[in-house]
């Protein structure tokens, strides 16, 4: 059964709430996470708590409990200048920024007037409802190593 602490593997589709599919396991490797730390949206995780190997389940999984609701104070403009003069700017581009308390957050780019550019924080699936469906594929225990590691070794993770 799944608990805290186990290794899952997942065959999984996601689909947003006009059923187009969003993000999928693709064929070959299946997805690998350990359970109860937060590695994946706390609505499937939950959800996955006590579940048993073949497990097939359909989830559905509110903003609050997926990627958050969209916060506006991660939209703003700023001033082209900003960026390197050098590089071309576009809808869609990806930039890390630093924020007041440093840390690192991923911005995309919405939309560029003028000098001035509008960036967006939120995470693409923010406000989103999200539809899983999802097959467990492996159950075990994480070994000590993996739990140090805070991620799974092998099949469906990290080769290292
Ligand atoms: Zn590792």
């Amino acid at each position: 059964m799944i608990a805290k602490g186990s290794v899952v593997s997942l065959n999984y589709t996601l689909k947003n709430d006009s059923g187009e599919v969003i993000d999928e396991s693709s064929g070959g490797e299946p997805f690998a996470y350990i359970h109860g730390s937060g590695q994946i949206v706390p609505g499937l995780e939950s959800a996955l708590d006590g579940a048993k190997l073949g497990d097939k389940k359909d989830v559905v999984v509110s903003p609050e409990e997926g990627y958050g609701e969209i916060n506006d104070e991660l939209k703003f403009k700023v001033e082209r200048s900003n960026f390197p003069s050098d590089k071309e700017l576009e809808p869609g581009l990806q930039f890390m920024a630093e924020m007041k308390d440093g840390r690192q957050v991923p911005f995309i780019i919405e939309k560029v007037e003028g000098e001035e550019v509008h960036i967006n924080g939120n995470h693409p699936l923010a406000g989103q409802t999200l539809h899983f469906s999802v097959e467990v594929t492996e159950v075990r225990d994480a070994t000590k190593e993996e739990l140090e590691h805070g991620h799974v070794h092998g099949t469906g993770g990290h080769h290292h």
